[in-house]
């Protein structure tokens, strides 16, 4: 239903709550946000922390606030209008890969998705819970962890953004239906990979920081500047770059347009 990204220098986590309520209007019936920080100590390596309600955003507000999410300036947010799968917390969105190595949030419904998770738990992958989103999650593990990393990153990012792109370019080669979606990896904490067919996404242009959503009223109080997303196509976003492509990857040139209201 709603989608909120967050790449740049601010704490993520409140300003992806703040974004979600402001798509409350258009209805949902639960509410997640996760984030990618490095943990403190040895090694300080980098996990996703992801913290999902059902109810209200003021819900998922709270919980946030008795119980943090570790630092992070990175993250992705979701309110769910339910199609598969009841209204519980685990089936509420971001849906994390088996491996709890990426992290998905999607707004749509996967045609193919039994087919696909057949083929999933086939290869060994178990799921916590009964949606369509959770498939598309692993079928992106899946291909990611297939991916070679790139040797030459001249389409923007580092090596394991590009390996998170080109997974999910390969799984959306895959899928009917539609989405909206972006997608998070603890290999590349910065950036945000998102795509769209049949529902809509917007991405927001700031001094340092960019943002993704659904509706340009999460983020239209951030920047006014904007880049619509068109069916078929892909974003590659870290604090500051933005790539776009096509699903047969090559490059595309965004469109940059000026939303002319705030609130
Ligand atoms: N099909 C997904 C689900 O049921 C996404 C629903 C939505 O668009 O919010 O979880």
């Amino acid at each position: 239903c709603g989608i909120v990204g967050y790449s740049g220098k601010q704490q993520a986590a409140p300003l992806i709550i703040e974004g979600l309520k402001r798509l409350e209007y258009r209805g949902y019936d639960s509410a997640g946000v996760a984030v990618a920080a490095s943990t403190a100590g040895a090694g300080s390596a980098t996990a996703l922390h992801c913290l999902k309600k059902t109810g209200r955003v003021a819900n998922l507000e709270q919980a946030a606030a008795q119980a943090p999410l570790p630092p992070s300036t990175c993250g992705i947010g979701h309110t769910r209008w339910a199609t598969h799968g009841g209204v519980t917390e685990a089936n509420a969105h971001p849906h994390l890969s088996h491996d709890g190595r990426l992290a998905l949030v999607h707004n749509g419904v996967i045609e193919n998705c039994d087919s696909i998770k057949k083929f999933l738990l086939a290869q060994g992958c178990r799921f916590r819970s009964e949606t369509d989103t959770e498939v598309l999650c692993n079928l992106i593990a899946y291909h990611y962890a297939k991916e070679a990393e790139p040797a030459t990153t001249a389409a923007g990012g580092d090596g394991p953004s590009q390996r998170l792109l080109s997974a999910v370019r390969k799984t959306l080669r895959h899928v009917e239906g539609t989405y909206g979606i972006v997608a998070l990896c603890v290999d590349a904490p910065e950036a945000l990979v998102a795509a769209r067919q049949g529902s809509p996404l917007i991405l927001g242009v700031g001094e340092g920081e960019n943002l993704i959503a659904s509706d340009a009223a999460a983020i239209v109080s951030r920047t006014q500047k904007v880049v619509y997303l068109n069916d078929g196509e892909l974003a590659l976003v870290t604090p500051t770059s933005l790539h776009l492509s096509g699903l047969n990857a090559v490059a595309l040139e965004p469109v940059f347009d000026e939303i002319t209201w705030s609130i």
